[in-house]
């Protein structure tokens, strides 16, 4: 591109900050496994490696009808799900808004509303009636936020994320506080599963698919789910549950991979991270999920847009800002998507202008490219530090093997086919996202690793998974 040259100067100053060497990630993904090793082995650790109690995963031939309740993002669902025994289900669902004040006030207001949308759900939407049944309906809570399980319908919030802070939920028993909020109005429901949307994600793909050994979430936060031996979670020993050995399904709560940053730096940190960082609600936590999920990385691009608005001399929009761009988490991912996505230059700056809200006018070809050089270079980097924690995953179940890494005569699984289940906006909207994590993983565990990885789309995870994990509290009570 035709750039002066004190503009080509600065963004060959922010590029190399944004780049991920395969020496880089492979060190990113020996981390990892050492956090992994570090959260399996003690309580409290940062990447928290928690227990679900799920000791075993469907095979598809599962039935029964069963009730779900999902919050973890933007929405709040109720779903209906009948399991239909042959790797089919049929879903009603419903979506309700969940506000911000309901997100930051008081725990039992949120509760409250929640057990009121089930209760709408059940009159307006349902096909079963609680009250025509001499049973309670079973219902699994998808609550993807960090809960240091107890048993399966038993867990504490360690912490929020994704931008809720409701008071008095840290440290409270949140499938208490949900059956509580059913009690208070005598609803014929019974709350038999706390579910994180990684564990229903990697449910529901074992049930439509047949087999998966990880569940991942690439949308407003970013974790995984993965079946563990037993034997290989010590924190776990003398705990009457895991008495008989076997495999448990664990939510890694990966999104808090680094936290320790500063300390031990391995993520590649750009002064636009550190401002997201330090202006976020949750200081130094989450420190993995701010480079790759759907939350930051629109928020990572406006930092480095105002800086090159604000240069001197500007490098963008002749030094001209917008509402869209000054305001905090004002720069929505999906804008990023569409940016990527455009075919022509002149489709890159009505993609820009739309999304940043400037006249077409005020957007050149020159700033219609540098917003899209910035977009990619966010979005690539996330992509491939994706792929370290899917390389990860492989490793620690021993199907693949960390190039550079290791000791070559442990035995290795041979990979034939290996089935990861992902949901979420990143992986389903936004351009060549698969494309990138994949380059990652064949730096990471090689080619043929890479090729034997079968990444499908699970979609209602949230809905399905928790209806299956209703149903795993039933044959394991
Ligand atoms: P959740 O994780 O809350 O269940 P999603 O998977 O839909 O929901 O992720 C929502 C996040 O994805 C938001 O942060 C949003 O900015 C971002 N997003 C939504 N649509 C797109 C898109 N087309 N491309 C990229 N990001 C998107």
């Amino acid at each position: 591109a035709d750039l002066p040259d004190y503009a080509r100067k600065t963004l060959e100053a922010i590029a190399p900050g944004f780049k991920l060497t395969d020496d880089r990630l492979r060190e990113i993904t020996h981390s990892f496994l050492h956090d992994f090793e570090l959260g399996l082995s003690k309580y409290g650790e940062p990447m928290a490696m928690i227990p679900t109690y799920v000791t075993g995963v469907p095979n598809g031939k599962e039935t029964g009808t069963f009730l779900a309740l999902d919050l973890g993002g933007t929405n709040l669902r109720v779903c209906e799900v009948k399991l239909l025994g042959n790797h089919k289900f049929e879903l009603r669902q419903q979506k309700y808004k969940v506000s911000d004040t309901l997100k930051t006030g008081e725990a039992v207001a949120l509760f409250n509303y929640m057990a009121d949308s089930v209760d709408a759900f059940l009159t307006e939407r349902a096909s079963i009636d609680p009250n025509q049944q001499n049973e309670d309906l079973l219902l699994g809570f998808t609550f993807s936020f960090p809960v240091e399980q107890t048993a399966l319908a038993r867990g504490e919030l360690l912490t929020w994320t994704k931008g809720f802070s409701a008071k008095n939920a840290v440290g409270h028993d949140v499938g208490q506080l949900l059956q509580d909020a059913f009690d208070r109005r005598h609803m014929h429901v019974k709350c038999v599963a706390i579910v994180n949307d990684t564990v229903g994600t990697l449910m529901t793909r074992a049930y439509t698919g047949g087999d998966c050994l990880l569940g991942s979430i690439f949308g407003t936060g970013t974790n995984g789910a993965y079946v563990e031996d037993i034997s290989r979670i010590p924190k776990l020993a003398g705990h009457p549950a895991v008495a008989n050995g076997g495999k448990m399904v664990i939510n890694c709560e990966w999104g808090a991979f680094n936290n320790t940053a500063g300390l031990r730096t391995v993520l590649p940190s750009t002064p636009f991270d550190n401002k997201l960082d330090r202006e976020s609600i949750n200081v130094r936590k989450q420190a993995f999920e701010k480079f790759i999920s759907g939350m930051y990385q629109g928020e990572i691009l406006r930092n480095i847009l105002l800086t090159l608005v604000d240069h001197q001399p500007p490098i963008l929009f002749k030094g001209e800002s917008s509402a869209t761009l000054n305001k905090h988490y004002g720069l929505d991912t999906a804008v990023m998507s569409d940016v990527e996505n455009a075919q022509t230059l002149a489709d890159v700056r009505t993609a820009v202008s739309a999304g940043l809200g400037l006249p077409l006018e005020s957007v050149s070809d020159l700033d219609a490219w540098i917003v899209r050089w910035a977009a990619e270079m966010v979005a690539t980097r996330a992509a491939k530090l994706s792929g370290a924690a899917v390389a990860a995953i492989l490793v620690q179940t021993r199907h693949a093997r960390l190039q550079g890494y290791g000791d070559p005569a442990e035995p290795i699984k041979t990979p034939g086919v290996m089935h990861v289940g992902v949901d979420g906006s990143m992986v389903e909207f936004y351009p060549h996202f698969e494309e990138r994590l994949r380059s990652a993983l064949r730096a990471l565990v090689g080619e043929e690793a890479e090729k034997a990885t079968k990444i499908g789309m699970a979609k209602d995870g949230s809905g399905v998974g928790a209806a299956l994990c209703a149903l795993q509290a039933m044959k394991q009570l």
